[in-house]
């Protein structure tokens, strides 16, 4: 049985993060935070389902300042629950926010550095400290702000959106991700702000799971222990969604790392919530589980045998199970046997595909890597989603980024064949890899034109 990790505590308004605490499940609005209404309606659907928090995009100081609103609104329909605001490029909105949130999330990938454009930056050791001196010169003053109205933080890293200062100085390392929050937990530390909570994120759930993992062990080396947020992003929808994040969070949730955990779904943000506490209540059985599939293992295949009340519980206790076996390779293959009534022998096998297209050592089918959209979100995301998926479900092995804007877009984008990503109201931009080959293309046309693409690609690279 795993033993959790001992973590400090994160106070967040009437509740606390980290410590013996309860791992607390949270979601992310999908609407426009200047639309108080529709976002407090929606904020009451996921707090309804059970979730713990709620985050709202602030994308600068006219949505941080209606989180005012939105907080007040709640309040006086009764519900309390702490609201986060989460900030990306402008660190003038994260002091605004962070005066009328419960918790502000920061990215270090853009907080002081610009977004990130993939070029390679020299810096000297005396260039790269006074890049350093101007994070702390911007943080500071936001730490102050907090301190004196009890706001918590959230230094969330993104793999799809580190600097290029750091991507110059690290490369796209497990290293330089966990440096990139480093940074910023020292100056956090030496401020003696403690109400901080940590995120490392990655679709990609091998970079993801490895990385908290080295996060663990160099906040331990420092003495630090703040509580840990764990989620895949961009890890889709429906079934394949659910397998990949039950993959990535539960490999860690069964061996006692995280917190607080947000399963990202391109769906209703509400639709997150239920998924998200099974996989809070499955870890002891997949704890378990996970130790008796690692003694299966034999000529590189784990078995497991399964059983659960539904189909939806199977899959993600098969994932949460061996999710970290298979993401440290210690078996490639995987067998699943059960005799639930709901199981054929081909849904077993198909899962088994599933599974392991999710720890990225099979690919079976297209692999969408697409986000959970949020107030940026250009275009709709859900159905946009459902069209890409019906012209390209054949092309088994293909990875396809669909971002609702650029925050991760194009870093996550490095990680995908093609990438189709919002620009600008009813504007889209392709990406083949990391390179936009078709900017701000009118919405209407963005699907066959992607579609064209990858045929016009395939068809050369088949001729050449
Ligand atoms: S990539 Fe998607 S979820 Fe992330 S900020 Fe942009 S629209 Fe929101």
């Amino acid at each position: 049985m795993s033993i959790r990790r001992t973590s400090s505590v994160c106070h967040v308004g009437n509740i606390a993060i980290g410590g013996d605490n309860p791992i607390r499940v949270q979601s992310m609005a999908t609407t426009d935070t200047n639309d108080t209404e529709g976002s407090v309606a929606q904020a009451k659907r996921i707090i309804d389902a059970g979730g713990e928090l709620v985050r709202f995009t602030t994308q600068g100081t006219r949505e941080a300042e209606n989180m005012k609103n939105i907080s007040a609104s709640l309040k006086a329909d009764g519900y309390h629950t702490p609201l986060v605001a989460d900030v990306h490029f402008t660190a003038h909105t994260a002091d605004v926010a962070a005066q009328y949130c419960e918790k502000v999330r920061i990215n270090p990938g853009n907080y002081v550095d610009p977004g990130r454009t993939f070029k390679h930056l020299e810096y000297t050791d005396e260039e790269y400290a006074e890049e350093l001196k101007k994070i702390e010169a911007k943080l500071v003053p936001f730490i102050n702000i907090c301190k004196e109205h009890h706001t918590a933080v959230r230094i969330g890293v993104n793999h799809g959106s580190l600097s290029d200062r750091i991507m110059s100085r690290y490369g796209d390392t497990p290293e330089g991700i966990v440096e990139s929050c480093m940074e910023f937990l020292r100056i956090f530390r030496r401020e003696n702000f403690n109400d901080v909570v940590i995120s490392i994120k990655a679709s990609n759930t091998v970079v993801m799971v490895t990385t908290v993992r080295l996060l663990v062990k160099t906040m331990d080396q420092e003495d630090m222990h703040y509580p840990l947020h764990l989620g895949v992003t961009e890890a889709g929808e429906g079934e394949d969604g659910r397998i990949k994040s039950a993959l990535g969070i539960g490999a860690l949730l069964t061996e006692g790392i995280g917190d607080t955990i947000r399963v990202s779904l391109s769906e209703e943000p509400e639709c997150e919530i239920p998924v998200a506490k099974k996989l809070v209540e499955l870890i002891p059985e997949c704890t378990q589980l996970r130790a008796e599939a690692e003694a299966s293992i034999k000529d590189d295949t784990i078995t497991l045998n399964l059983d659960a009340a539904d189909w939806e519980t199977f899959q993600l206790k098969a994932a949460m199970a061996v999710g970290a076996l298979l993401i440290d390779r210690k078996a490639t293959k995987l067998d699943i046997t059960s005799s639930a009534s709901f199981t054929t022998p081909a849904s077993l096998i198909s899962l088994a595909d599933a599974i392991l297209q999710a720890a990225r050592i099979k690919f079976t089918k297209t692999e969408y890597i697409s986000c959970p959209g949020c107030g940026r979100t250009l275009y709709n995301l859900q159905e946009t989603i459902a069209k890409i998926k019906a012209a390209t479900s054949d092309l088994v092995g293909l990875k396809i980024g669909i971002m609702g804007c650029i925050v991760n877009g194009p870093g996550e984008m490095a990680d995908a064949d093609y990438g189709y990503v919002g620009a600008g109201r009813g504007k889209i931009s392709l990406y083949r890899a990391k390179e936009c080959v078709l900017k701000n293309i009118p919405e209407e046309e963005a699907v066959e034109r992607l579609l064209e693409l990858i045929h016009s690609d395939r068809s050369t690279n088949s001729t050449n």
